[in-house]
């Protein structure tokens, strides 16, 4: 028998990669979408990735492709999505106002025991979630593209969330082999995109002023930091670099605080930088929809493997 009920509303590209992770823990998933075409769609390609994972060996849960599929329903009814779910995942377009009309009628359907969640990239929670009758059982669950092999998910409470909204939907996230951080507030771009944004930022200042190649730039990383990033934060690299933390920072302190203030002020990502950058990304792979789902595949490899290897350990 199914473990409970989890509504998804919206069937793109995040909607489908929830469906797959809660129906591979035995969760019943009813999938809705305002086009019925995108809800089959969905099915027939969630169909299809959980044969390619089972024959790849790297399906999750205990259950074959077929109980898993079995799980998932399309449904095109809104209120038939959500009644007697205990977790409703919202994956519809980042756009505040269709958020908010969503989320008012989520709250007439909800019971006192639902978690009302949203998967939005950037939208504060106090900007969807005030006003609603169900307001403490509101909650941001933003994933990181694809959810089935990058595991983190960030949780961001509206500042009237219960505390045990926020509790249970970090072990619903545990549960379903999720590796889910709670922010305490909520801030601007949550906490993956404001670091994201910082390496973002120094990496176009290098280019901007001239340091480096962009090609260059994307080998610091991925032959560099993010080598280690794969597996440890940059916290524990400190720890780990020096005799433990206090060692690190008596010993890199001031040299970090030197560098850091040569940092400049945030780049307006436009003119020649732009186009340096944009020259090297589009030699490497051209801007076309065949080039770039070719690079994503090649991508996806790589996460899979890196998933392989991580579950090994
Ligand atoms: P998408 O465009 O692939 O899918 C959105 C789906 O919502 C479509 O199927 C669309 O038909 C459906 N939809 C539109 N209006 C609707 C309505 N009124 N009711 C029901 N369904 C409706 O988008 P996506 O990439 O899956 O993103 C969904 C959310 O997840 C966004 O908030 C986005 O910011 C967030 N997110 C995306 C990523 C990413 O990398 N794509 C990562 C993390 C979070």
């Amino acid at each position: 028998a199914a473990k409970g009920k989890v509504g998804i509303i919206g069937s793109g590209l995040i909607g489908r990669g929830w469906a797959m992770l809660f129906a591979a823990s035995g969760y019943e998933v009813c999938l809705f979408d305002i086009l019925p075409e995108q809800v089959s769609g969905a099915l027939d390609n969630i169909k299809m990735c959980l044969q390619d994972l089972q024959k790849a060996g790297l399906l999750r849960g205990s259950l074959t492709a077929d109980e898993q599929f079995g799980l998932i329903s399309g449904c095109s009814d809104f209120n038939a999505a959500c009644q007697g779910a205990l977790h409703v995942q919202e994956c519809v377009p980042e756009n505040l106002e269709l958020k908010k009309k969503i989320f008012s009628q989520l709250d007439a359907v909800a019971d006192d025991n639902m978690v009302l969640s949203s998967s939005t990239s950037c939208i504060l929670p106090s900007k969807i979630f005030s006003g609603l009758k169900h307001v403490k059982q509101c909650i941001v669950a933003h994933p990181v593209n694809p959810p089935y092999y990058v595991p983190l998910v960030e949780l961001i409470p509206h500042p009237e969330t219960e505390q045990s909204i926020m509790d249970r939907t970090r072990a619903l996230m545990k549960e379903i082999g999720q590796s889910p951080v709670s922010l305490k507030k909520e801030v601007d771009g949550f906490a993956l995109n404001r670091i994201q944004y910082a390496i973002i930022a120094e990496s176009w200042r290098l280019i901007q002023d001239g340091v480096m190649s962009p090609e260059d730039v994307d080998t610091v990383m991925s032959a560099g930091l993010g080598r280690r990033y794969a597996f440890m934060g940059p916290l524990e690299v400190m720890h780990l670099n020096a005799e433990g933390m206090k060692s690190y920072v008596e010993r890199y302190g001031e040299t970090m605080q030197r560098v850091l203030s040569t940092f400049g002020p945030i780049p307006d990502f436009s003119g020649p930088a732009l186009e340096t950058v944009d020259a090297a990304m589009t030699n490497q792979t051209p801007s076309t929809p065949e080039a770039l789902t070719e690079r994503r595949r090649w991508r996806d490899a790589r996460l899979t493997g890196l998933a392989r290897l991580q579950s090994d350990m």
